[in-house]
């Protein structure tokens, strides 16, 4: 979904620089060993993160892989009776707390292969393969000031980014903006604090000063402190807009990493 991007459109009116420039993708190819292998993994929890998200608890068996970076992510394998197989990317959810247990937080697509099998069919004690993990662009040591923007469940590889950050005593200035359509759309409800911003696109809550809408430069301003680099997550229409407004907020196009769920 990251290789290979078209480059992405500019909004009329605004001469903004290219956005190829925002760097390499964030998917890399493993270079050897142990993280192209696939490990298997045991779920030991699974939690409702609103009716259509759901979050993964994976017990890695055998020998321990590397300690993931918020922002990377592993790749799922199912095995079906018959032998065949699907894969798919999911973002780590939890923070690098330890090597040997993730978190993966997964959106139910209803028409997809390897989503709903993992909402309808996977149970506590049942078994996954897990290969990774991957990733070396869109991802945030702790060590630089952080702008997270993440649309619907592009929130998930922030999530870590913000656990992590909070785990290790939120040291560097961050600032997560989250959008989704409605109140009931919100993962990880509850463990937000004033670092957060969340943005309604279709239904405000009630008494909620800003109107439901697309996100504004409005919206990004109060966030830009200087010397960030921006993370955004989301479809690629999330992705690029969110983009295109850091950008003509004077936001760095180097500065901006973009990582992209979803279809085109
Ligand atoms: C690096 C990376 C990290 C990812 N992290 C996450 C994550 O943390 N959580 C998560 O839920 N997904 C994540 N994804 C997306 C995930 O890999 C799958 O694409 C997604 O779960 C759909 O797979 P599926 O087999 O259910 O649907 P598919 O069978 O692949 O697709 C079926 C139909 O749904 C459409 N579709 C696919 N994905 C989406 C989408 N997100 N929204 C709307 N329509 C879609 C397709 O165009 C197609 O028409 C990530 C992808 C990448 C590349």
């Amino acid at each position: 979904m990251t290789d290979g991007l078209p480059p992405l459109p500019s909004l009329p009116g605004l001469d903004l620089p290219p956005l190829p420039t925002l760097g390499p993708v964030s998917r890399q190819v493993p270079p050897s060993g142990a993280r192209r292998r696939w490990l298997p993994a045991e779920v030991t929890a699974i939690r409702d993160e609103t009716a259509t998200a759901r979050t993964f608890r994976l017990r890695i068996r055998g020998e321990a892989p590397d300690r993931h970076v918020p922002g990377q992510h592993y790749d799922v394998r199912l095995t079906a009776p018959d032998g065949s197989t699907a894969q798919r990317s999911y973002s780590i959810a939890s923070a690098p707390d330890r090597a040997d247990e993730v978190e993966l937080t997964v959106e139910l697509i209803p028409d997809g292969e390897v989503s709903p099998f993992l909402h309808e069919e996977i149970g506590v004690g049942d078994r996954v393969e897990l290969r990774g993990p991957f990733g070396g662009w869109f991802v945030w040591r702790g060590d630089t000031p952080a702008l997270l923007l993440g649309g619907g469940s592009g929130v998930v590889p922030l999530m870590a980014m913000r656990r992590f950050w909070h785990d290790s005593g939120e040291r560097v200035p961050l600032r997560l903006l989250v959008s989704v359509r409605r109140p009931e759309d919100l993962y990880y409800r509850g463990e937000y604090g004033s670092e957060t911003t969340v943005i309604h696109t279709r239904q405000a809550p009630p008494g909620d000063p800003r109107p439901a809408g697309r996100l504004s430069a409005d919206d990004l301003r109060p966030l830009l402190t200087g010397g960030q680099i921006a993370y955004v997550c989301g479809s690629a229409g999330f992705s690029e807009h969110a983009s295109q407004l850091l950008v003509s907020l004077g936001m760095p196009a180097a500065d901006v990493r973009i990582e992209r769920f979803g279809p085109g």
